[in-house]
C-alpha cells in the first residue's frame, strides 16, 4: 500500500497544495489498493474508475494554476443512495440495481468542487435500513478490524471503505444512527449533522424527515473539513435550513474547560457488561481530565425512542418507496395487467426487510389506525424533543455510547428486533434532529473473537451547534488516540 493512503484528508490535502504528490499519483494508488483489498472487504458497489482518473487529472490542473482547494485530490467514497451523473446508484436494491442516476447530489457536488475524488459507490443496507450492511441485496461487505464481523449500517461501505484505507473521507447517511454505528464499529469519527444542515437534494430519500447526510473519517479533523465543504444552505432541499453556516475545522479545541457535559441517566451502561461498562466510564473521566464539568442530566421519554422511530420510519418510507412501481425507475417485472406489472416488480425488486418496513408504516398510516400510531408517536417524538431541551439547559454536551456493542459476526441478529436494538442510543437524537458524532473510545474482547474490537463515545448538541461539537470531539480524540492503537487487518491479502 503507498505510505500516503494511511494519511488523513487533510494531511493528504497539504501533500496535494505542496506538489508533495499529484491527485492523479494517489488516485492511482487508491485504485491499485481498492483493487487488492476489495475481495476480502468489499466496500463499493461500482469502482469508479474513469470518473476519479478525470476528476483527479482537472484537479491537478486547479492546483498547477494556484488554486487551493479545500478537499484537494482526496479519494472519497460515496454510498449508493447518494446521486453522481452517469453512475450507477442502486441503494443497495434489486429494483435499483441497474438505474443510473442523471444528476448530481447537492453534498456530493460540493465536496467535488472543493476537489475531491470520488473513487466508488459504497455498499449499504437497501434503502439504508438496517444496521449491519447485511441487508444489502448486491453485495457483502467484510468489517477490516476482523472480516468475520460486520461493518455496521447503514453505511457500512463508506464505513469498511475509509477504515481500509480505500478512501480518506466517506459520505454516510444517518436516518436513526447509519453514520454513528458503522463508524463505532469501523474504528472511525462518523457525524450526523444538525437535521437540514446538509442539503438531501439527490439523496434517495427512506425517511425524509429524519435522512441527513454527514461524513465518515479517521480524525475529527477530516470530518470537520468534510462538513464545511458540503453543509449550508440549499435552495433545491425544501428542509434544508437558512440559518448561518458556521464553519467547523477552524474552530477545533485541545481542552473541554468550561464546557459542561452531561451524563444521561437513562443511558447507564452497567447493563451492557463490566468490560464495555469500563470503557464508558474511563471515556467519561478522560472528558472531566480535560477539564469539562460532568453533569448528570436525564431523558425520561428516550425509552421510547425506538417505538417511536419504528412507526415513523416506516410510515415515511412506505410513502416515500411508493414511486418505485415499474412505471418510470429501476426494474419492470411485467403482468398480464398494470396492477399485476405493480406486485410482481415490488415483490421481485424489494427485499425482506424493505417489505416488513413498507407493511408497518402502511399499516400504521391506514384509515382507523392512523391516530393510535402515526399521531402518537409524533407526540412522543415533541416530548423526546423536549427532554432533550430540559437537558441543555444544564450541560452544553451530552456523552453517551454509540452503539449497544461492538461489531458482531454475520448472522449473529437474526431476529429483526435485536438488530434494530443496536440504534438504542443513536435513534432519540435523529428524533429531535440534533447533530450528534461517534468517536473512538476504546477496545474490548467480544466473546469469541481472536482479536479486541472498537467501540464508539457518541457526543450530542442542541440544534445547529456543530462548532461546539467537533471542537469537543477533536479534544477528546487527541488527548486519547485510541484510533491509533491499531490499523485493521485489512483481510488475506493487502
Ligand atoms: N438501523 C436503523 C434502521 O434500520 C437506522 C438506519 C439509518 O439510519 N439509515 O432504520
Amino acid at each position: 500500500m503507498h505510505p500516503f493512503l494511511m494519511k488523513s484528508a487533510r494531511e493528504m490535502r497539504d501533500a496535494i497544495w505542496q506538489r508533495e504528490i499529484s491527485a492523479v499519483e494517489l488516485t492511482e494508488a487508491t485504485l491499485t489498493h481498492v483493487a487488492a483489498v476489495e475481495p476480502e472487504i468489499g466496500s463499493y458497489i461500482s469502482v469508479l474508475d474513469e470518473h476519479a482518473r478525470t476528476a483527479a487529472a482537472k484537479l491537478d490542473a486547479r492546483v498547477a494554476a494556484g488554486e487551493k482547494p479545500l478537499l484537494a485530490g482526496i479519494p472519497t467514497s460515496v454510498k449508493d443512495n447518494m446521486c453522481l451523473t452517469g453512475t450507477r446508484t442502486t441503494c443497495g436494491s434489486k429494483i435499483l440495481e441497474h438505474w443510473v442516476a442523471p444528476y448530481t447530489a447537492t453534498a456530493v457536488e460540493r465536496c467535488i468542487d472543493a476537489g475531491a475524488i470520488p473513487i466508488g459507490k459504497s455498499n449499504m443496507d437497501e434503502f439504508a435500513m438496517g444496521s449491519s450492511c447485511e441487508n444489502s441485496a448486491l453485495m457483502v461487505t467484510r468489517n477490516p478490524y476482523d472480516v468475520s464481523r460486520v461493518p455496521g449500517g447503514s453505511s457500512g461501505g463508506s464505513a469498511a471503505a475509509v477504515a481500509a484505507y480505500e478512501a480518506a473521507l466517506g459520505f454516510g447517511s444517518d436516518t436513526g444512527g447509519s453514520i454513528r454505528e458503522p463508524a463505532a464499529f469501523c474504528n472511525l469519527v462518523g457525524f450526523k449533522p444538525t437535521y437540514g444542515r446538509v442539503s438531501r437534494y439527490g439523496l434517495i430519500a427512506f425517511a425524509s424527515s429524519l435522512d441527513q447526510i454527514g461524513p465518515l473519517t479517521r480524525t475529527v479533523e477530516d470530518a470537520a473539513l468534510m462538513y464545511d465543504a458540503i453543509g449550508g444552505h440549499d435552495a433545491r432541499d425544501a428542509t434544508s435550513v437558512n440559518v448561518p453556516f458556521e464553519t467547523t475545522a477552524d474552530h477545533l479545541r485541545t481542552d473541554l474547560r468550561g464546557v459542561r457535559i452531561g451524563i444521561v441517566k437513562e443511558f447507564a451502561t452497567d447493563g451492557l457488561g463490566a468490560e464495555i461498562n469500563g470503557v464508558y466510564a474511563k471515556a467519561y473521566q478522560d472528558l472531566a481530565a480535560l477539564g469539562a464539568e460532568l453533569v448528570d442530566v436525564t431523558l425520561p421519554t428516550a425509552e421510547y425512542g425506538l417505538a417511536t422511530y419504528y412507526l415513523i420510519a416506516p410510515a415515511e418510507c412506505s410513502s416515500n418507496l411508493a414511486r418505485f412501481d415499474g412505471v418510470r425507475y429501476g426494474l419492470r417485472v411485467d403482468g398480464g395487467n398494470i396492477g399485476e406489472m405493480y406486485e410482481r416488480t415490488r415483490a421481485q425488486g424489494f427485499g425482506p426487510e424493505v417489505k416488513r418496513r413498507i407493511l408497518i408504516g402502511t399499516y400504521a398510516l391506514s384509515s382507523g389506525y392512523y391516530d393510535a400510531y402515526y399521531v402518537r408517536a409524533q407526540k412522543a417524538r415533541t416530548l423526546i424533543s423536549q427532554d432533550f431541551a430540559r437537558a441543555f439547559a444544564s450541560c452544553d454536551l451530552i456523552a453517551c455510547p454509540a452503539a449497544s456493542s461492538p461489531a458482531f459476526g454475520f448472522a449473529a441478529k437474526s431476529d429483526p428486533y435485536s438488530m434494530y436494538l443496536m440504534d438504542y442510543y443513536t435513534i432519540p437524537m435523529s428524533l429531535a434532529g440534533l447533530p450528534a458524532l461517534s468517536v473512538p473510545c476504546g477496545w474490548v474482547q467480544p466473546d469469541g473473537a481472536s482479536q479486541p474490537m472498537p467501540m464508539g463515545l457518541q457526543l450530542c448538541a442542541p440544534l445547529f451547534a456543530e462548532r461546539p461539537l467537533l471542537g469537543a470531539a477533536h479534544a477528546y480524540e487527541q488527548a486519547t488516540h485510541h484510533a491509533r492503537l491499531r490499523t485493521p487487518g485489512l483481510g488475506v491479502s493487502a
